[in-house]
Order: C-alpha cells, then sequence, then structure tokens
C-alpha cells in the first residue's frame, strides 16, 4: 500500500519525521482506534487522532451535549447543545476527512458489550469518566487481547496509563485501580471542577501515546512503556509517570 498525492501532501509534516516516515503513515492509515467517551477527554484526542491520519476510528458515547461541556470539549458547539455526541463527532471526521472510516455507538457500555466493542481492534483509548466502565473496558480489553490506553482529568489534574494486561507480565488497568470501584459511579468532573485545557492536555498526550502504540516496535518511534502511568500537574506544573507491576491475584488479567 502507497500514500496518493493527495494524501503524501496532508501528513507531509509526519513523512519528514524520521520516527514515522512513509511507512508509519501506511500503518497509521490500516489501524483500528476505538475511542471510549467523547468528553473533555475524546473530544481533543479525537481531533488530533483523525489529524494523524488513524484509518478506521469507532466512537463510543452514550451522551447529549450539554451547555456545561463547550468549556473543555472541543469538537462540539453551541449548536450542537442537545444532540448526540457519537453523532457530531461522526459528522466532524467525515468533514474533516472523508477518507477514514467511521464507525459509531451510542449505547451506554457494559460488562457485556464491552467485548463486541473492542474486538479487533489494535488499540483502545479510554476516556470515560466512571470506574465501572472503565473497568468494564479493560477487563474486555485483557480478554480480547487489545492494548488499552486510559485516560482522565479532573481539576488540574491528568493521568495517561498504557496497559497491555493480555500480555503475561503487564498489568492491566484493573491491577493499577483494583477491584473497589467496579459498582460505583464516579463522576467527580460536576462537583470538582476542571479547567478545560487541563484535558486537553491529558487528551493530546493520550493521543501522542496512542500513535506511539499504534506504530509499535515495528516503527521508529521509541516504544511504548506498557504499564506506566503518567501523572500530569496543571498547578506546578509538572509531568511524573511511576510503573504499575502485574498484580498475580487481579481477576481481571491473571
Ligand atoms: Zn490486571
Amino acid at each position: 500500500m502507497s500514500l496518493s498525492e493527495d494524501r503524501l501532501d496532508r501528513f507531509a509534516r509526519h513523512i519528514v519525521l524520521p520516527e514515522i516516515g512513509g511507512a508509519g503513515q501506511v500503518a497509521l492509515a490500516g489501524k483500528h482506534l476505538v475511542l471510549v467517551g467523547l468528553g473533555g477527554i475524546g473530544s481533543p484526542a479525537l481531533q488530533y487522532l483523525a489529524a494523524a491520519g488513524i484509518g478506521r476510528l469507532t466512537l463510543v458515547d452514550d451522551d447529549k451535549v450539554e451547555a456545561s461541556n463547550l468549556q473543555r470539549q472541543t469538537l462540539f458547539n453551541t449548536r450542537d447543545i442537545g444532540h448526540g455526541k457519537a453523532v457530531i463527532a461522526k459528522r466532524w471526521v467525515s468533514t474533516f476527512d472523508p477518507a477514514l472510516d467511521v464507525t459509531i455507538s451510542d449505547r451506554r457500555i457494559t460488562s457485556e458489550n464491552a467485548h463486541r466493542l473492542v474486538v479487533g481492534a489494535d488499540l483502545v483509548l479510554d476516556g470515560t469518566d466512571n470506574f465501572a466502565t472503565r473497568l468494564a473496558i479493560s477487563d474486555a480489553c485483557v480478554a480480547e487481547r487489545v492494548p488499552l490506553l486510559s485516560a482522565a482529568v479532573g481539576r488540574f489534574q491528568g493521568q495517561v496509563g498504557a496497559f497491555a494486561g493480555h500480555l503475561p507480565t503487564e498489568a492491566c488497568y484493573r491491577c493499577f485501580v483494583g477491584d473497589a470501584f467496579d459498582a460505583e459511579d464516579c463522576d467527580t468532573c460536576a462537583e470538582e471542577g476542571m479547567l478545560g485545557a487541563m484535558a486537553g492536555w491529558a487528551a493530546t498526550f493520550a493521543a501522542l501515546q496512542a500513535v506511539r502504540a499504534l506504530l509499535g516496535p515495528s516503527g521508529n518511534m521509541p516504544d511504548i512503556d506498557w504499564g506506566r502511568v503518567y501523572l500530569l500537574d496543571g498547578l506546578k506544573p509538572d509531568m511524573r509517570s511511576f510503573a504499575i507491576a502485574k498484580d498475580p491475584a487481579c481477576k481481571g488479567c491473571s
């Protein structure tokens, strides 16, 4: 597979990077990414993921746009209030780059339907805001052998972790947070607040990690460090990271 003249133009700034190049751009065009949550993380992340030319996108969100979303959910505008996020996101991608293949789901993720959504994907990026959903997605990713980027944000703090719990020595998201949150809906954004640009920082960092993960060991980007969680501090500001070990008692991956 090679890139047409207009695709070469479109991705010229990627292609001149030795870390990506023409081969990397062709590789991205052949990848399938599932983006779960089109909110503060998913909305800016999608703009960079689509711009990166990831050829196949599945967009999942059961919410409708509310006025209070517009402070950070950069895909949406005032006219979108009251409309479904997944439908608007698909329309945005279709206008932005009609060459990308977009599928949407506007059903709420459960442990039952999560498997069907992630099966066969090259990568899942989870930007949802409650632990029950995040754990359901993590368990489905482990079972279907799909790597997972998990991103979250609140107040001035962001968190982006890369998990490959289906591999024998790598942690999953459940190894990181444990089981305690399975039943709990921990949507604290409304109560605690969030600086809009903080969501954008976590989202674009997650998009960068997604490109790294999709290019993988065969590419020229430094390899992603599975099991590593980055903490973004927007107040200081500062970024640090730590490694998560596989929990031998984890009910998700062990
Ligand atoms: Zn685990």
